[in-house]
């Protein structure tokens, strides 16, 4: 259970609903309201793990850029599937030791809730009312867990219903919480995807800290999918440890002996990847970790990557068990290069935009 150690609130935004839920359901904390720039202002915590000590500081603001973005997997050079992505949330109480937030919040002395999911939702109608022909999957996922807080933060409320509402758009909330008891209530119409990102036991036990035990995971995605909702799941990032290969194969045999294939949206899977500023972070905050003991490369867009041809034996391996235990479930690969995907595939996509298609198929 995530516990801050205090509670910052931008001036004029004490009165907005999420403030307002995340202070009946933590009364006992200190509470300061601050400047809109005190994050400009304020040095991050001190400590031996500031960014460990960041994330225990709540701090509620408004979004003043936009919310919609484009996946960062549109990248060149990788095969891209189109799609957006939006932040309600800036920051993660977990804290997975491959987490590429401790590079790009480095410097982020907080957590970040914005305050005004009402402009997200705008923003959001503005672009898929008005190509009603046109398929979008948008995610929470991209800068924190899309469950994780929702006990506190109740954001599931605002979201659910207005995708649930529209025909055109897939809403894709990424987990590896079992935080699902909000959207029991909720009704989705089929709209909304609920996946979790799944690594073996061995890996989720040790490497993703603060994250629920892969066996509630699966019991929470059994529980969506009975009430409505279509699951995914993203073996992402594969992790090359010994035994990796029975590890993975028994994880997908999990998921399908608990859900039914027929409720899931998609399976990707997608390799570790690495820039250096992020395996010095590690290195630093995770000095146990297996993660820097594969055989990774440096790549063309500056990460390291697990070494190609392992990566293809490995992505081999886990589509052929998919494809034995649940071959009709839509597969595909996250920021991977066409010659990885015409190695595992036959075939890469001859656009983008046959990813996207492939996964919007008119019964999701
Ligand atoms: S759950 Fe996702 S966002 Fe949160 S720490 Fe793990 S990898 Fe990062």
């Amino acid at each position: 259970m995530y516990q801050p150690t205090e509670i910052l609130i931008e001036r004029g935004e004490e009165e907005a609903p999420v403030v307002q839920r995340a202070l009946a359901r933590l009364p006992e904390l200190p509470v300061h309201i601050v400047e809109k720039d005190w994050e400009q202002r304020k040095a991050r915590p001190a400590g031996n793990d500031p960014f460990g000590a960041g994330k225990r500081r709540l701090f509620f603001t408004r979004q003043r850029a936009g919310f919609l973005e484009h996946c960062p997997a549109g990248t060149p050079g990788l095969v891209c599937c189109n799609y957006l992505v939006v932040s309600l949330i800036s920051n993660c109480p977990m804290d997975c030791s491959y987490c590429f937030l401790q590079e790009y919040l480095a410097n982020n002395p907080t957590l970040k809730v914005f305050t005004n999911s009402d402009d997200l939702l705008d923003e959001v109608a503005q672009v898929v009312d008005r190509q009603p022909w046109r398929p979008f999957r948008i995610g929470t996922g991209e800068l924190s867990d899309s469950l994780a807080l929702d006990a506190l933060l109740g954001f599931s409320a605002d979201l659910v219903p207005f995708f649930a509402a529209r025909k055109n758009v897939l809403l894709e909330l990424k987990t590896k919480s079992d935080c699902i008891d909000n959207l029991l209530r909720l009704e989705s119409h089929g709209r909304v995807v609920v996946s979790w990102s799944l690594t073996p036991p061995a890996i989720a036990d040790t490497e993703e800290h603060g994250t629920a035990p892969f066996a509630n995971r699966l019991r929470a995605a059994r529980r969506v999918q009975q009430a409505g909702y279509k699951t995914g799941f993203h073996f992402d990032p594969l992790i090359e440890y010994p035994g990796w290969e029975t590890d993975y194969q028994q994880a997908l045999e999990q998921v399908f002996a608990t859900v039914d294939p027929r409720g899931v949206a998609w399976v990707s899977f997608g390799s570790l990847r690495l820039t250096p500023p992020l395996r010095k972070a590690i290195r630093q905050r995770f000095p146990q970790t297996r993660l820097l003991s594969g055989e990774q490369v440096l790549c063309d867009d500056g990460k390291w990557r697990t070494f190609q041809a392992l990566r293809v034996t490995m992505y081999r391996a886990l589509i052929t068990q998919l494809n034995r235990l649940a071959p009709t479930v839509p597969v595909y690969m996250c920021m991977e290069t066409a010659p990885v995907w015409r190695k595992v595939f036959g075939r890469a996509p001859g656009c983008d935009k046959d990813v996207a298609r492939s996964l919007t198929a008119p019964n999701l």
